[in-house]
Formats: structure tokens, sequence, C-alpha cells
């Protein structure tokens, strides 16, 4: 091990975190929690302290003072003896040497370093040469700008049926906004959301107002004198309205990870303890592609909830060894109001109704013969726990019927105690 350090060393070990949000700020708590003693150097490209990016799309667009985005609290990271370095990119890595380097030229020593440098909204050229009448989201300053923006009468534009398309479409209309979807594909949420929800989303989204124009791969986006946007696709349709916002997916932050050697295949390869293809580097969170020997396979989810479990994992077993372990993947969305939770695989070939999900207030269960791999609740959270246990221990429905009752205590019978 090297020692290691810009600051006067004192001999004990340097972890170096690249990249300060979900995953990164998780995985500093669980190096403090996990007993380690040396320095902690968290450093984000964005000059804010590490925030949550869930209510970007909802609250800062919508409700913007009842947002709470902070992670901790400033105090927190000079208690843990955090050195924070927000508002600095890295631009280097040398894993012969165990050195960062970061934009400014300055060199940060280490012993082991953590990549949790997560992902940027993939970038659309067409679009993109709209200037100011176009924006994206990733960040709480893309969110800032957006939101002045949007107003009553205003219509947007939002090229991408996928979550953040819908999002910022609920998000539009209840500011007062008019607004037209726009998706390349034959469905919105393609990407892995079960047919049933992407169902009840659009129906939902049909009753307040969203036009949806499916199948629409655009080839033209032009901007009138008076600032009015007009984009056309391929089969001639055209589409007209005063700001556009697109979300097309995203593209993984791997740059430093890619040029230091490391192994990347669709996102940086990790063991079940995060660490890469070189033994004192690791990675957590959206860029990480994490190897699990129980489904024996290389996974990676674009979550909060896999960036705060993957990142508080990785942290720990940067300190004490221990693998990271399986959480059932897990996500939710808030549209108009509505909560929804998504957990699981989605290769179910069946699902099974609990409560009444279409009518917005219920469970629904994936069945793959028989046994439980995923579960949607809507406006239901509290019975996602029990759910995702069921998940995790490979249910096998015996009875349809007591699973379809919404009377029957789901905990009970997850837990086989009815
Ligand atoms: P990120 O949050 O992307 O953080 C990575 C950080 O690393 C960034 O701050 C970046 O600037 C920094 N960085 C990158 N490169 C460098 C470098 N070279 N040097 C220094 N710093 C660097 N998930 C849900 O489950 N539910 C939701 O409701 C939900 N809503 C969302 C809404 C929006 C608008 C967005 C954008 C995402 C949402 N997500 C949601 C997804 C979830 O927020 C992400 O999966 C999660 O933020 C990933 O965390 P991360 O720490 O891996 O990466
Ligand atoms: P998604 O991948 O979910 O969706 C992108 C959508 O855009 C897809 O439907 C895709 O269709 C479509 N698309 C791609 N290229 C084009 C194109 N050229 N023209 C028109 N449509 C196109 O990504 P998002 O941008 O919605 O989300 C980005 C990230 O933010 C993800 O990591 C996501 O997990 C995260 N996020 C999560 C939220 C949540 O969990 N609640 C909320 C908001 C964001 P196709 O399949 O045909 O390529």
């Amino acid at each position: 091990m090297t020692t290691a350090g810009t600051a006067p060393g004192d001999g004990r070990p340097v972890y170096v975190v690249v990249g300060a949000g979900q995953a990164g700020a998780a995985a500093v708590t669980a190096m403090r929690a996990a007993g380690f003693d040396g320095r902690i150097v968290l450093v984000g490209a964005e000059p804010h302290l590490p925030y949550e990016r869930p209510p970007l799309s909802k609250e800062v667009l919508v409700k913007p003072e009842g947002a709470r985005l902070a992670i901790h609290a400033e105090a927190f990271y000079a208690d843990n003896r955090i050195e924070c370095r927000f508002g600095e990119a890295a631009r280097h890595l040398d894993l012969d040497q165990h050195r960062l380097e970061l934009a400014s030229g300055e060199p940060l020593a280490f012993d082991k370093l953590l990549l949790t440098t997560g992902a940027r909204a993939r970038a659309y050229p067409l679009l993109d040469q709209l200037g100011a009448s176009v924006h994206t989201l990733r960040t709480l300053d893309d969110a800032t700008a957006l939101r002045g923006h949007i107003w009553p009468g205003r219509h947007v534009l939002v090229v991408g049926g996928g979550i953040i398309g819908l999002e910022v479409a609920a998000s539009a209309v209840a500011m007062g906004a008019r607004v037209t979807v726009i998706e390349r594909g034959a469905r919105l949420m393609a990407r892995g959301t079960p047919a049933p929800v992407v169902e009840m989303l659009q129906a939902l989204h049909l009753r307040n107002g969203v036009t949806f124009e499916l199948g629409a791969d655009l080839i033209e986006a032009a901007q009138g004198a008076t600032g009015e946007v007009t984009l056309r696709a391929a089969d001639g349709r055209a589409f007209r309205g005063d700001h556009v916002v697109y979300g097309i997916g995203v593209e993984l932050n791997a740059d430093l990870a890619l040029s230091a050697g490391l192994k990347v295949e669709d996102g940086i390869l990790v063991d079940e303890c995060g660490r890469t293809s070189h033994p004192d580097i690791f990675a957590a969170g959206d860029v990480a592609r994490q190897w699990y020997p129980e489904r024996g396979t290389h996974l990676r989810f674009e979550t909060w909830g896999n960036a705060q479990n993957q990142g508080t994992g990785v942290g720990r077993a940067m300190v004490t060894g221990e693998p990271c372990g399986f959480e059932v993947p897990w996500y939710w969305t808030d549209q108009y109001g509505h909560n929804v939770q998504v957990a699981g695989a989605h290769e179910a070939d069946e699902w099974l109704s609990r409560g009444d999900p279409a009518a917005l207030k219920g469970t629904l269960f994936g069945l793959k013969d028989d046994v439980v791999v995923g579960a949607v609740t809507v406006d239901n959270g509290r019975e996602m726990r029990p759910a995702r246990a069921m998940i995790a221990d490979g249910f096998r429905v015996t009875d349809r019927t007591r699973l379809a009752d919404p009377k029957a205590d789901l905990r009970k019978l997850a837990e086989g105690r009815l």
C-alpha cells in the first residue's frame, strides 16, 4: 500500500472518492461508519453539496420552495473529517503512481480510490442547436434553468417518452403548460418498465391533457422569428411549441476509468465488493456494473436505491472487505400526485392484481412459473417492502385468490404466516 496524500503524511491511509453524488455521499458516510480513520477526500465536479436528483424533475420544477435536496448538511463533512473538493473535476487517473489529477493540475495521491462518477444526459445535437429554447435535465443547474422556461399557457415539446420525459410532462402540466410528448419508439418507457404500468401512466397523462406522438423519428429542428420551435419527423409530421425538453437516456461518466485502462463494458466492471480490474480502485452507482454471484452475472442499475445501497456497500467493503450483497432492484416515480414503485425483474409472464392498480390504488405482482419476480405498487408503498422480500425469496404462489385479496396482510403472507 502506498503512503500518500498531498497533506503532510501522518502515516494514515488516504481514500479518494471521485463523484460527489448519491453514491459518493453514501460511500464516505459508510467508510466512517465502518471505522475508517484515515483521510477521505471527496471530489465533485458540481459546485454544490451532494444532493438528491429525484426532486429535480418533480418538486424543483413545481414547488421549489418545498424541495429538500442536500444529502447531508454542510456540517456533516467537517464533523466527519471529509475533505471536500466541490466544483473541481478530476481529469486523469494514474494507476501505477496511485495518483489522481484534478482539472486545476493539482495531484492527489491515494491508497484506494472510488469512482462514483455517475452519468450525464445523452446529448441530442439536432435539438441542442435550438440554444435557449431547449433543455435537458440531469443536474440542479439544469432544473433551475428549465424552471424559468415553463409557465401557464406555454406549449412544451418533451422529446423522449422515458421516465424523465414523463416526469417532466407531469410537472409541466402542474405548472399550467400544454405538453406534447414525442417518442421515437412505438411505446413509452420501453426500457424495463412493465407494460401494465406504462398503460396506467399513459392513461393518467391523457386524462391530464398530454398529447403523445409515438414513432416520431425527428430529422429537423427549426426556430421561428418569434421564438416558436418546429420539430419535423421523418414521416412528415411537424410539431410546434414554445420550448423543448429532452430526455433520451444517459452516457456514463466512465472516461477516467477507460483512459486509466480499467475494464469497462456498459459500466465499469466490478466484483461483489465493488473492486474494479485494479485491486485499489473501486466503483459504485450508475457508472458501475457489479458482479452478483447469486445471479451469476454483472448488473448495472440507474436508480437512486442502487446508488445509495451500492455506495454504502462499496464504501464499507473498501474498509472491511465484506461483499455488498444483492438488493432487489427498485425505483419509484411520482406523477400527478400518484406514487408508483417498481421492483424486480420484468420477465413476468403474468401480472396478478391486488386491489385496483389501474384505478390508482393497489399492487401488481409479476409471476413467472408461479414465482413472484416483480411487483408494482400504485399509491400503496407500504406493500413494497414485503413485495421485495417475496421477490428476494422467490415466493411461490399457491393461492392466487389470497394474494389478490387486499385484505390479506401481505407481510404475514410473505413470511408464510397466513
Ligand atoms: P450521479 O448522481 O450522476 O452523481 C455523479 C457525480 O459525479 C455528479 O455530480 C458528477 O458531476 C460527478 N462527476 C462526474 N465525473 C466527474 C469527475 N471526473 N470529477 C469529479 N466529479 C465527477 N431514481 C429513482 O430511483 N427514483 C427517482 O424518482 C429518480 N428521479 C430522478 C430524476 C432525475 C431528474 C434524474 C436525473 C435522476 C433520477 N433518478 C431517480 C436516478 C438517480 O437519481 C440516479 O440513479 C442517481 O443519482 C445515481 O447516483 P450516482 O451517485 O451514481 O451518480
Ligand atoms: P430512458 O432511457 O429511461 O428513456 C429515454 C427515452 O428516450 C426512451 O424511451 C428512448 O426510446 C427515447 N429516445 C432515445 N433516443 C431518442 C430520439 N432520438 N428521439 C426520440 N426519443 C428517443 O432515459 P431518461 O432520459 O428518461 O432518463 C435518464 C436517466 O434518469 C436514467 O438513468 C433514469 O433512470 C433516470 N431517471 C430516473 C427516474 C426515476 O427512476 N423516477 C426519473 C428521472 C430520471 P428508445 O428506447 O427507442 O431508445
